[in-house]
């Protein structure tokens, strides 16, 4: 390896610039330079959560193994080089204050998700990393006396002793392309977090928050428990997003189609919904029955279930039958929906699948194929839940790929 290698970075995303940033620090004379295919680096980082930055996660009430359907496990042992309380240092000390939630997760006390790419962009540019903006790579190549060729749009070729690939989420043919000179196969990417359709009346409901619930995809044992969000083309919320990042591969291969069930009182068992449903028929015996009804639900949402129960909405509860409270009971505890899509997405949208972890080092995120070919952030295999879980998955493979280049060197 020269004295000066040159480091290529592909993708001014996240875990490029954060990557660019720290091999700055690590290897003050090395020669980094980022390509970025926009025309602006960390375009996507500066409308994170609703452009407020969901940083990071405590972790505290989603262990890794939950927040990352995939690449769970490889999370779980690189958090404890680079996890998210070294993520708030390392901003804190470039002057970021943090605030956390009471859903734990960690935005900047700014609520401006800018700031954060300012600071990557300043740490950048302190450290003497360059970014070429405009600049897509549209081929990596080993050569046979070390290093790597790649070719940016227009046909130019740029040489590196050192790649690392940082292109995020392979959302398209196109990203995937970059692959083909490699021949390093992906794990066939598709999206993951969206909404679901339904062509169910319960739309007319739209805006109705019912939390908690639980939520499951019929026929496989995934099921997530939040928010639930009722919109104006199905479901969404929370619950829903969760369940379609842990679904997200069985809902691909079944064209987004198949049945919700949504448990709306999961944290109850059926003898706590029968013995509530015949207590409002002892104490509110003359009262209509869509006056009374379990406080997590609205009015409205009440009455679309009695009549989905097949009930009439002015029966009392002293005409309420036994079987009429078990037919309520069993729709309190599995109603059904069919999905019939895959609905727009919401804030937060990745991709899974990617480059497959078995063909990277899990301790220095290097292909096992091309050494010094390094993989940080969404092109991985890895992706989360919502609630900062995706972010931290740049930074921490971000980390530990400038770790492990410094000590290749
Ligand atoms: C709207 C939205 C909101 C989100 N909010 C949050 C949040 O609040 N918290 C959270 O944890 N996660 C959030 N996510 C997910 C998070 O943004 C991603 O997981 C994260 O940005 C991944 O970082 P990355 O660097 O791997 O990829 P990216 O940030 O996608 O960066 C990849 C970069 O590579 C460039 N590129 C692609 N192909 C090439 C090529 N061939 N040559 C050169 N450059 C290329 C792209 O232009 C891009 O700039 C959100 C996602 C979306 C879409």
């Amino acid at each position: 390896m020269k004295n000066r290698p040159h480091i290529a970075i592909i993708g001014a995303g996240a875990a490029g610039c954060f990557c660019g940033a720290l091999l700055g620090e690590l290897l003050p004379g090395a020669d980094v330079t980022i390509l970025e295919a926009g025309r602006q680096p960390m375009a996507k980082l500066s409308i994170t959560g609703g452009g407020r930055c969901n940083i990071t996660n405590t972790f505290k009430d989603t262990g890794a193994l939950k927040a990352y359907p995939r690449g769970g496990r490889l999370m779980e042992h690189l958090l404890k080089g680079f996890g998210p309380d070294d993520v708030c240092r390392w901003f804190s000390d470039r002057g970021v204050k943090f605030v956390c939630q009471e859903d734990q997760c960690i935005f900047p006390a700014s609520q401006d998700a800018m700031q954060i790419v300012r600071i990557l962009r300043k740490a950048c540019e302190d450290a003497g990393v360059k970014i070429r903006c405009s600049c897509p790579v549209s081929g990596i190549t080993s050569l046979e006396d070390g290093g790597f060729a790649l070719t940016v749009c227009d046909g130019e070729v740029l040489k590196a002793d050192i790649a690392v690939i940082t292109i995020g989420g392979l959302s398209s043919a196109k990203l995937c392309r970059v692959f083909e000179g490699l021949g390093i196969e992906l794990v066939k990417p598709v999206p993951s977090l969206f909404s679901l359709k339904t062509e169910s009346s319960i739309k007319e409901l739209a805006g109705a928050v019912v939390n908690p619930v639980k939520v499951s995809l019929e026929g496989t044992k995934l099921g997530a428990i939040g928010p639930l969000l009722v919109t104006d083309w199905g479901f969404s919320g929370p619950a829903v997003l969760k369940l379609s990042s842990y679904a997200a591969r069985d809902l691909a291969e079944s064209g987004y189609k198949g049945t919700l069930a949504v448990n709306w009182m999961y944290d109850c068992t059926e003898e706590e919904v029968m013995d509530l449903l015949e207590g409002y028929s002892g104490n509110y015996r003359h009262k209509n029955i869509a006056s009374v009804y379990p406080p997590k639900l609205t009015g409205r949402l009440w009455n679309f279930i009695i009549s989905k129960a097949d009930i009439k909405e002015n029966v009392k509860f002293a005409e309420l039958s036994a079987k009429q409270r078990r037919r309520l009971c069993s729709m309190l505890l599995h109603d059904t929906y069919p999905i019939t899509g895959r609905g727009r997405f919401k804030d937060e949208f990745v991709t899974c699948g990617g480059v497959p972890l078995g063909q990277v080092n899990s301790s220095t995120l290097e292909s096992r194929s091309h050494p010094g070919l390094y993989f940080a952030g969404e092109v991985l295999d890895i992706d989360a839940v919502t609630g900062g879980f995706n972010l931290q998955a740049a930074w921490t493979t971000a980390h530990r790929v400038a770790n492990s280049i410094k000590e290749s060197i």
